[in-house]
């Protein structure tokens, strides 16, 4: 013990003979001694940690589908979520819209959908290993001169692996040499069949550049949400996932998260995998100051002590004091996790909107 306190010392770790180290510390210093160490029960813990209750079906209500759009390099993910989110978002609330947090919400007759911007795959990936999903539906892009692509294709295979709902948006039909028939065909092969090839994958052929076919692409997904009886418990604390984050020079970690379960609200106690605080101040996608945000609301937070990574899941919890302790623990144990997560990341770059 003396040893090891001594060569902590030397790297600049003051502790005592029985005081705690982390995880990445006692690994370090173990290397140095030419051991290995060995993480026990390191997902058990972490996995226990994130356990939930079973929710009590009668206080679920319906929330707002979350979309991702997914799709080949330049068939139009970008152009897509830009037209969708400039017809959908009044003058009113334009002047707010400088801001950009990763997410956006558009309302359709009164009838909301959650949009997850850059980098959504991230969130996406990250989540699925822990075995909860960020979206409820896929958009699939496919631009309609090009037709499917390897990254289709791809997109498509993490899609179904994550059990979501697939709607083909077909893109580019204003070009002279868009083939929409060329598209449904090829798509038959990965088992999207269109409704009038005798299937039930649901394809609205749309032009991000005219805007044509974004309407009824809208009212695709609400009829999907529908479907799906989306549900979330309003009344509990909250719980969702991280879908963006960095360090702001004057704000400090600013987070951009997804509320899944619950409502988040200012002053709520906050554990992020390794990162806890208290969210200090959250924004909405508009741009504006609010105080509690509930299912399937994408807001920014102030307040972590430190940046997390996207897919991260976070929870809200009794007081300061247990969200710091969750965050110790997941130090201490997620470090595979998070290694784990790097390479999903590094894998599936460039497929899904940025
Ligand atoms: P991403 O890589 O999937 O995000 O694709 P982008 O949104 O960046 O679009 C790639 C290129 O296709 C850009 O030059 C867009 O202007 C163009 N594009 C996107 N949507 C349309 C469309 O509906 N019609 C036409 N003609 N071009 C489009
Ligand atoms: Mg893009």
């Amino acid at each position: 013990a003396a040893v090891l306190v001594k060569k902590l010392f030397l790297q600049g770790t003051m502790v005592t003979v029985n005081q705690d180290i982390t995880y990445e510390t006692a690994e370090e210093i173990a290397l140095e001694f030419n051991f290995i160490v060995e993480p026990e029960v390191k997902i058990d813990v972490i996995e226990e940690l994130l356990k939930e209750e079973e929710e009590d079906e009668s206080k679920m209500v319906s929330r707002p589908p979350v979309i991702c759009v997914m799709g080949h390099v330049d068939h139009g993910k970008t152009s897509l979520l830009d037209a969708i989110r400039k017809t959908h978002v009044t003058d009113k609330e334009a002047g707010g819209i400088t801001q950009h947090i990763g997410a956006y919400v558009v309302s359709r007759g009164g009838q909301k959908i959650t949009f997850l911007d850059t980098p959504g795959h991230e969130a996406f990936t990250s989540m699925r290993m822990r075995g909860a999903n960020s979206t409820d539906i896929a958009i699939l892009v496919v631009a309609a001169d090009d037709g499917v692509m390897p990254q289709t294709v791809e997109a498509i295979n993490h899609a179904k692996a994550a059990g979501i709902e697939i709607i083909v948006a077909v893109n580019k039909i204003d070009k002279p040499s868009a083939n929409i028939e060329r598209v449904k065909q090829e798509l038959t092969e990965y088992e999207l069949i269109a409704e009038d090839w005798g299937g039930s994958t649901i394809f609205v052929p749309v032009s991000a550049h005219t805007g044509e076919g974004i309407e009824q692409l809208l009212e695709m997904i609400l009829l999907t949400a529908e479907m799906c009886e989306l549900k979330a418990n309003p009344k509990r604390t909250a719980r969702g996932l991280v879908i963006e984050a960095e360090l702001d020079k004057g704000k400090g970690p600013v987070a951009t998260i997804l509320v899944q379960k619950g409502t988040l609200r200012v002053g709520d106690p906050i554990a992020v995998g390794p990162c806890h605080g208290k969210v200090r101040a959250m924004v909405d996608d508009k741009g504006r100051r609010i105080k509690e945000a509930g299912p399937s609301t994408p807001v920014e937070i102030l307040g972590l002590n430190d940046v997390p990574n996207a897919g991260e899941i976070f929870v809200v919890t009794e007081n300061d004091k247990e969200a710091r302790n969750f965050a110790e623990t997941f130090i201490s144990e997620g470090r595979e996790k998070l290694l784990d997560d790097t390479k999903a990341k590094l894998s599936l770059d460039g497929l899904f909107s940025q």
